[in-house]
């Protein structure tokens, strides 16, 4: 029997023999259209992709992703790595070629002497958050646990903490990485420097990582969380004193903005459900009183429709946003650096998240600065660290028939924020990168051209390009 796999320039034909040789060569599985688990393995949170490689590779550790690796290159393979499969572009899988899923390997190993977790690479915020509070430790992570820590950390990380200990790549020591020609790797400040620079950013086009080593920061168990809902009738002004009170704000305050609408939920009243709201979700990354007396002003910006400020176990504030992202919803997610919110920014704002065609959707604006803020746009690949805020339009919605009016939605939304913006996408949040180098030119500023030098040398053949991909000089 041969197996259909797209190549590059060509569709590749290979026999049962050779997809043996693989087999043979993995301690984990190697999964083919309809095996057991095929489906899942291929299934991502975006219910907008549907794509079936021709071969799933379930690696165990760093040999299998080896194996692997060498595999797609010596075959010409399409090759995609699957970490936590959240990204909304799916380029956790393909069509027609081969996956690196990187699900069984989840360990988590913390030292909490010297404050430091080393994380397989396939593992979530979960897995690290429900490890590292054992020990009352945390690395910055993201807002919703089931996302996996490869693809948020290697361009950027943004969560409750980011003021605090900056963005999750800020705390990252070290990975093992494997490149392009199979060969692991250390990267950090000390063993290839230049590899290290780039992982934190653009880690996607370098190799697959099988491990990151972080730096923790003491934290909880119990936070304090300000969360009062407020009328969108309401917006324009609580976003402008949520502004004047967040610019002077000390760095253990974390406050984002959600222009959404109540979840048609059993958890709300009645008689809010669907109804648009703004929320204030704002974090304090220090004593629990002191952060309820500081936060007090944002509960009462207007007044609130419903107030769940209080204290809360930090494992629980890191997936108090799941249940509202489920597998398989539609989602398409942009974003821009705003560096002037002014009035006008604001009634526009308001504006967008009015016209959403999908009460699920919303517009989620984050106050940035802080820790992120102070490290230079130089020394690390990810850079537009002067930004104080990101909007983003996240467009999620059930229906198939309304594909295109979210979509549309999303993009509208952007170029309507664009006046107020210097430019640039924080690239977790991109859509589908279809600008493709003009977004990366933008968000990567100064910092893009030593990209492309770098991928030329670890990865000339572009191997690794099912990601935001830096293409190599021909
Ligand atoms: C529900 C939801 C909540 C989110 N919340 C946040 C948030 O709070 N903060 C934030 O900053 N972002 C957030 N994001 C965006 C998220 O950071 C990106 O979607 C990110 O790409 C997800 O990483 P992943 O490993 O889950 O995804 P994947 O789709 O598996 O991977 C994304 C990209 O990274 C690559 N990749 C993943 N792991 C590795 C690895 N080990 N080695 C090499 N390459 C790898 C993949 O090949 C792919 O190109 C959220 C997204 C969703 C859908």
């Amino acid at each position: 029997m041969v197996t259909q796999i797209a190549a590059p320039s060509a569709m590749t034909m290979l026999d049962e023999e050779t997809i043996a040789t693989l087999r043979q060569e993995l301690r984990g599985a190697l999964l083919t259209p309809g095996d057991p688990g095929y489906d899942e393995a291929r299934a991502v949170r975006n219910g907008l992709i549907d794509r079936r490689p021709a071969l799933i590779a379930q690696p165990t550790g760093t040999a299998d992703v080896v194996a692997s690796v060498n595999f797609a290159r010596e075959h010409g393979l399409l090759l995609s790595v699957r970490g936590g499969a959240h990204n909304v572009a799916g380029n956790a899988v393909n069509d027609g070629g081969l996956v690196i899923d990187l699900s069984r390997m989840r360990g988590v190993f913390v030292d909490p002497i010297a404050r430091i977790a080393r994380v397989q690479g396939g593992a979530t915020w979960g897995d690290v958050d429900h490890e590292t509070q054992l020990y009352g430790l945390a690395v910055p992570g993201g807002v919703v646990s089931s996302t996996g820590i490869g693809g948020l950390t290697i361009h950027g990380g943004y969560g409750h903490l980011r003021r605090t200990h900056g963005l999750s790549l800020d705390s990252l020591l070290s990975v093992e990485i494997v490149t392009a020609d199979g060969q692991v790797r250390t990267a950090s400040a000390t063993e290839n420097p230049d590899l290290y620079w780039a992982v934190r950013g653009a880690g996607s086009n370098f190799g697959a990582i099988t491990s990151f080593e972080f730096r923790l920061h003491p934290i909880g168990p119990v936070v304090q969380l300000c969360a009062p809902f407020y009328a969108l009738a309401d917006g324009p002004r609580v976003i402008r004193a949520w502004r004047d009170f967040v610019s002077a704000a000390p760095d253990a305050l974390n406050s984002l903005l959600v222009l959404w609408s109540v979840p048609d939920d059993e958890h709300f009243p009645e008689e809010l459900r669907r109804r648009p709201i703004v929320v204030v979700a704002a974090v304090y990354a220090g004593p629990a009183d002191e952060g309820e007396r500081l936060m007090q002003p944002l509960r009462e910006l207007a007044e609130p429709l419903l107030d769940l400020s209080g204290p809360i176990p930090y494992t629980a504030l890191q997936a108090a946003f799941d249940p509202f992202f489920p597998k398989g919803r539609r989602y398409y997610w942009k974003s821009t650096y705003i560096d002037d919110l002014s009035d006008d920014a604001v009634s526009t704002m308001v504006a967008c998240a009015k016209s959403r065609p999908s009460g699920l959707s919303g517009v989620t604006f984050w106050h940035l600065g802080g820790a992120m803020s102070r490290v230079d746009d130089e020394a690390t690949a990810y850079a537009r660290r002067d930004a104080p805020y990101l909007f983003t339009a996240e467009a999620s919605w059930e229906d198939p028939a309304a594909n295109e009016q979210n979509i549309a939605w999303a993009r509208e939304s952007l170029a309507a924020m664009q006046p107020f913006s210097r430019g640039g996408s924080y690239l977790n949040f991109p859509g589908f990168g279809e600008e493709k180098e003009a977004m990366l030119r933008a968000s990567y500023g100064a910092n893009y051209d030593r990209l492309v030098d770098l991928k030329t040398r670890y990865d000339p053949g572009n191997l690794f390009r099912m990601n935001l991909n830096i293409p190599p000089r021909a």
